[in-house]
């Protein structure tokens, strides 16, 4: 067996443009320039917990370029934030926004903590503690950040409001993610999973499976998760698996994931759903299945799995869960990636137009917003694979590709490069 290189997650992406470097014949110096973030905020938030403590939590915002527009990525709370992780989350956003041509660069922030430990009001003097931080650095022309692991819209509602109080005036337009009520758009809660439901849709034609009756397997119970085995469950797919942090559950008939979400509500985890079988949070990647979909966190399909995955396709609706050695393998054993940059776009496209919907002052139906959605998913699906086709690389690559050449020609016409 292979062994794994690094799992950190910043020399990952750095090796992954290095290829879309050889592969589009970019000099090193370019590549060299694209391999680091352009710009890096870290800082120390002092909370005042509940218990009368206080307690120093870390946060970054990452912006890696903004050749095509302003930074453009999501905020996560989680125990295991780091900056290398929040830089290669920052660079992935360049690839992604690049992909489906939204006019974005990266950007990425994170606070390590675990919400799940925290009060709300403790949650909430964390996120108002972080836009103190980072504000001057942000705004909708220089950095619209995002929901993303373990943060929701009503954490992007108190951002928006200590942005908005900081200069004085509503700023709607600063982050996306919002709840309707307060500038946010129709269809974003859910727009993760409905790019993944659309690329999954055009990826099953290429490999010739109906996903009518396709067994579908998904670590991750989160935003992403839930709603893509929601959708794929509502467009005829047999969800045979689930997971979240806590395990997992498996059932050859199927699950409904509706009503394992109420179980997950009632009981704080998809463990202990009548009629399943107990699984571990990773067995959902290697589950005899179709489609399996990693929605959780990076490094999860490594040399350890790789070659235990049985399914035809694995769709990314989480960012970085298969390392470089783990894709190799992947495609050795004549899988189709559906890559992170291209799969879980339809967050951040959405999140553009909710941003546009700001600018404007003027919102969308939810019709509007999945029609412009598909369209945009469906477009950036049939670049990648033909990039795929007439280079003969990875379905990674050829995102990454389709992306960074947009990147360098916008950098090459302000004479950057
Ligand atoms: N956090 C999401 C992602 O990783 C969404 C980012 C955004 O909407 O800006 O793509």
């Amino acid at each position: 067996m292979e062994k794994e290189l690094t799992l950190n997650p910043f020399k990952i992406v750095q090796e992954q443009i290095e290829n879309v470097g050889d592969v589009l014949g970019l000099s090193k110096d370019v590549v060299e320039v694209l391999k680091w973030p352009k710009r890096v905020l870290s800082v120390s938030i002092p909370v005042k917990m509940d218990d009368g403590s206080t307690k120093v939590f870390l946060g970054y915002r990452s912006q890696h370029n903004d050749a095509l527009g302003p930074a453009k990525g999501g905020i996560r709370f989680h125990p295991d934030v780091t900056i290398d992780e929040v830089m290669a989350l920052s660079m992935w956003m360049t690839l992604k926004c690049g992909v489906v041509g939204v006019p974005y660069g990266g950007g990425k922030g994170g606070v390590a903590c675990n919400p799940k430990e925290m009060s709300q009001g403790e949650i909430e003097k964390v996120a108002r503690g972080y836009i103190d931080g980072i504000w001057q650095f942000i705004g909708p022309e220089k950095d619209i950040p995002a929901p993303d692991v373990y943060t929701n819209p009503q954490i992007m509602a108190w951002m928006m409001d200590e942005y908005s109080k900081l200069k004085g005036y509503n700023v709607f337009g600063v982050i996306t993610g919002k709840p309707l009520l307060l500038g946010g758009s129709e269809g974003r809660n859910m727009a993760t999973a409905i790019g993944t439901l659309y690329t999954i849709r055009e990826g099953v034609k290429v490999v010739g499976i109906n996903l009518k009756g396709a067994t579908v397997s998904v670590q991750g119970f989160g935003n992403a998760g839930f709603f893509a085995a929601k959708l794929l469950y509502d467009d005829g797919a047999k969800i045979v698996a689930v997971s979240d942090s806590k395990g997992g559950i498996y059932s050859e008939e199927g699950l409904d994931p509706y009503k394992v979400s109420e179980h997950k509500k009632k009981t704080g985890s998809v463990v202990g759903f009548p009629n399943t079988k107990e699984i571990g949070p990773k067995d959902t990647l290697t589950i005899p299945c179709d489609i399996v979909v990693p929605a959780a966190l990076e490094n999860q399909i490594t040399t350890e799995n790789a070659n235990e995955v049985k399914a035809k396709i694995v769709a990314e609706a989480a960012n970085g869960p298969t390392t470089p050695e783990a894709d190799k393998i992947i495609a050795e054993k004549g899988i189709l990636m559906l890559p992170d940059i291209l799969t879980n776009a339809g967050g951040v496209t959405v999140s553009y137009f909710e941003w546009v919907q700001n600018n404007y002052g003027y919102y969308w139906s939810e019709e509007e917003v999945l029609d412009k959605l598909e369209r945009i998913m469906v477009n950036a699906f049939k670049n990648v694979y033909e990039m795929y086709k007439e280079k003969k690389i990875d379905m990674r690559t050829a995102a990454g590709a389709v992306s960074i050449k947009r990147v360098v020609d916008a950098m090459k016409l302000r004479g950057w490069v």
